[in-house]
Order: structure tokens, then C-alpha cells, then sequence
């Protein structure tokens, strides 16, 4: 595993190793489970961002469940661009059941405020959010976070699911622009 890389035209350090990811994604798992074992929850991944996550969760999630996708996007190069778009939408009946979201990272919350309220339409019995990461020096919406794997300073992160125009996605281990 390399400590610094290259995406794009920006140098990235190793800031959390693939090892610890799936140590504390294993963890996260376990307390879903025990939690949501009658309640046959709906996983809401948002994508693309939190595919990784999505995926190394599930294969801890032992309990009664199903997994959908939506896609959104606010964010371009390393600045939000505070415009969230639906790209594309729910296409599961949530009425009366547990939604869980599965998100990469919880920044300012605007993606998450913004999609709740449509996600509240629907009526679902209650929305919970899982996040790989949070921010919550970054945080500007009343948004709570119910389960995370790591809170992280306000700084701009590669890898795991999370990309820099694009790249760096496949990136096993979470890397941190150097400034
Ligand atoms: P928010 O709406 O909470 O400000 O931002 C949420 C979205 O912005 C995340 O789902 C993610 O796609 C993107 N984002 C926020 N912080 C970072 C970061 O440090 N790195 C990358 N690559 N994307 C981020
Ligand atoms: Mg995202």
C-alpha cells in the first residue's frame, strides 16, 4: 500500500488503511443487525459515492433485508457545488417500512436535507443514515447522523467510493489531499 499518490493533478496521503475500513465496517454491521433483526429493513445506498461501503456492509448484514440504489451529485472537482441533483430515483414502495441510507460522507448534510423530505413523502415508518464518514465540523443542516464508521476533519478525501473528478474511486484505502 502506497502513503502518497497521485489523482489527477493532486497529491494524496494514506489517512485510514483499507484494514481499519472493513474493521470498523464489520463493527457497524453487528449493530445493525442486532438492532433491525424484526424489522426487515430497506438499505437506500446513494450512489455513486457510497458503492464500497454499500457493498462491504452488506455482506455483514445477516438479518432480513433488502438493498436499493438512488443516484445524486453535489459536489465537482473539490468544491460542493450546493446544487443537489436526483439523477435517478426510487423505484421501491418504502410506505411503513425502516429505511436505512447508505452514504460515503456526511459533509454539510445539504445532499441528505435536501433528499429526506422526498424520501419522507413516501412514508416510510422511520429514515435512519449510516455514513462511511462524517464531518461534523463541516456540518450545516440539522442532519443525524445514526451510525459512522469514522468522524473526519473538514478536509478533502479520496478512495473507498469517493472520487476526485471521477478517479480514485477503486482506491482500497481513504487518502487526504495534501495541501
Ligand atoms: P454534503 O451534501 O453533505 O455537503 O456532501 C455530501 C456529498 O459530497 C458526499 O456524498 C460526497 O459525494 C461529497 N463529498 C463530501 N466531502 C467529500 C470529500 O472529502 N471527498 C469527496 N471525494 N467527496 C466528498
Ligand atoms: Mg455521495
Amino acid at each position: 500500500m502506497e502513503n502518497t499518490l497521485k489523482v489527477h493533478d493532486k497529491e494524496f496521503k494514506l489517512y485510514i488503511t483499507a484494514e481499519k475500513i472493513q474493521q470498523q465496517i464489520f463493527s457497524m454491521g453487528e449493530k445493525i443487525n442486532q438492532r433491525f433483526a424484526n424489522t426487515d429493513p430497506l438499505f437506500l445506498a446513494i450512489l455513486n459515492g457510497s458503492f464500497m461501503f454499500a457493498s462491504d456492509l452488506m455482506k455483514q448484514v445477516c438479518i432480513p433485508s433488502e438493498i436499493s440504489f438512488v443516484k445524486l451529485a453535489s459536489y465537482q472537482g473539490t468544491q460542493s457545488t450546493g446544487q443537489v441533483k436526483t439523477l435517478v430515483g426510487l423505484d421501491i414502495n418504502i410506505q411503513n417500512r425502516t429505511v436505512i441510507i447508505l452514504e460515503d460522507i456526511v459533509d454539510t448534510g445539504k445532499t441528505l436535507s435536501e433528499f429526506l423530505p422526498v424520501l419522507k413523502s413516501f412514508q416510510p415508518k422511520e429514515i435512519l443514515i449510516a455514513s462511511l464518514l462524517f464531518k461534523p465540523a463541516a456540518l450545516k443542516h440539522d442532519i443525524k447522523v445514526d451510525y459512522s464508521c469514522f468522524e473526519v476533519p473538514n478536509d478533502f478525501l479520496v478512495g473507498y467510493g469517493l472520487d476526485y473528478d471521477g478517479h480514485g474511486r477503486n482506491l482500497p484505502s481513504i487518502y487526504q489531499l495534501v495541501q
